[in-house]
């Protein structure tokens, strides 16, 4: 077996570790005589698995007994529509923040069942950095407040906690979530799609504060209404089992590894020396405002974007699997999430030292 290093954006890395589980997992799960794809979401043995996830992160997040832990489907798009209908009226002012391409979908989600007024933009710095709270204009009327925690594509990360005051606050967390510790006490809902730090695609975390539950809009279809998921522990229909038990595999291991302040010094330590080995070539750069750079999503373009191909195709040959940048953006973009391992920094760096000192 040879495994790459992957550093795509998601679905991402899961950790070596925990595939080893499933692989052993697979014909015989749990002395099942069956896999964990075939048993019965109802069976006692599964049961366990999904309240085991719950707890885990419960200690991971250091989860105040005030909120519920969700499970829905429809990853963290779904959640741009569950979030409007569930936490504001037809008509409302709802407050969001756009910081690139995720927060500005999620405003157009929003758009169709609200007010939405724009609180700051980056875009006339490209989507670069967070305005400075300060600057906000926030509605006095506005039902929530909604920002994205972390830019997946332009890898832009605010570097502060918002304070919403007595509105709930409100944040994608898609691509930041259990990369450190986080004080949930301030936010009202927190949601993420699973197929960066959590496992693979197919299921969203939904974290929610229980005074906000039960306050759907009335043309609410069940399956997108929060409390559904909360009176049913999400299993009013069938949940991804599998997802769900990969999950339950990364939140353990999380703890295995010393839980998320030891993650977090991790985390810090890969992208500082992401960054200072491009921020000291000449050859490569990264236009990130430095007090916004993501931790976990680390865009980077070429001084001659004609060397893209060539840089591409030379990392793949040398193990380093998905550089290449959204689409959107274009360059190169290296997703870094928990289950990177330091040795894949290193090598993705002595790789762009060699290809800057052989093309530069
Ligand atoms: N928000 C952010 C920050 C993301 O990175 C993504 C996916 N890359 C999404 C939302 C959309 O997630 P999904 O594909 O799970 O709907």
């Amino acid at each position: 077996m040879s495994r790459v290093y992957n550093f795509s954006a998601g679905p991402a890395a899961i950790p070596d570790s925990v595939l080893e589980r499933i692989r052993n997992d697979i014909p015989d799960w749990n002395g099942a005589g069956m896999s964990v794809m075939e048993v019965s979401h109802r069976s006692a043995r599964f049961v366990e698995v999904v309240e085991k996830a719950e707890q885990d992160l419960r200690e991971l997040l250091e989860l105040p007994d005030n909120y519920s832990v969700l499970f829905p489907q429809g990853g963290a798009t779904m959640q741009f529509a569950m979030v409007p209908l569930n936490l504001s009226a037809d008509g409302d002012m709802v407050d969001y923040v756009l910081t690139g391409s995720w927060s500005r979908k999620a405003i157009a989600e929003a758009g169709r069942y609200c007010n939405v007024n724009i609180v700051a933009d980056s875009s006339d710095r490209n989507l670069t950095y967070v305005p400075a709270e300060g600057t906000w204009q926030r509605s006095d009327k506005a039902a929530y407040l909604h920002y994205c925690a972390n830019e997946t594509i332009g890898g832009v990360e605010f570097p502060f906690v918002p304070d919403a005051g007595d509105k709930p606050l409100v944040s994608d967390m898609s691509s930041t979530i259990l990369s450190r510790p986080l004080d949930v006490s301030k936010f009202g809902v927190i949601y993420a799609g699973a197929q960066k730090n959590i496992g693979p695609a197919g299921i969203t975390l939904v974290i929610i504060r229980k005074d906000l539950l039960g306050r759907a809009r009335a043309i609410t279809p069940g399956l997108l209404d929060y409390a559904t998921y909360d009176n049913s522990s999400s299993m009013s229909n069938t949940p991804p089992c599998f997802t769900w038990y990969v999950a339950s595999l990364v939140f353990e291991d999380l703890k295995v590894q010393g839980g998320l302040k030891v993650v977090a010094e991790r985390n810090r330590s890969k992208a500082a020396r992401l960054y200072e080995a491009i921020d000291e070539s000449g050859f490569f750069s990264n236009p990130v405002q430095k007090d916004c750079r993501s931790w976990m999503n680390v865009p980077f373009t070429l001084r001659e974007p004609l060397l893209d191909a060539e840089f591409l195709s030379q990392a793949e040959l040398a193990g380093l699997a998905n550089l290449k940048g959204h689409r959107s953006v274009g360059g190169m973009r290296a997703s870094i999430y928990n289950a990177m391992p330091e040795s894949g920094i290193d090598a993705l760096i002595d790789f762009m030292q060699e290809f800057e000192r052989t093309h530069g």
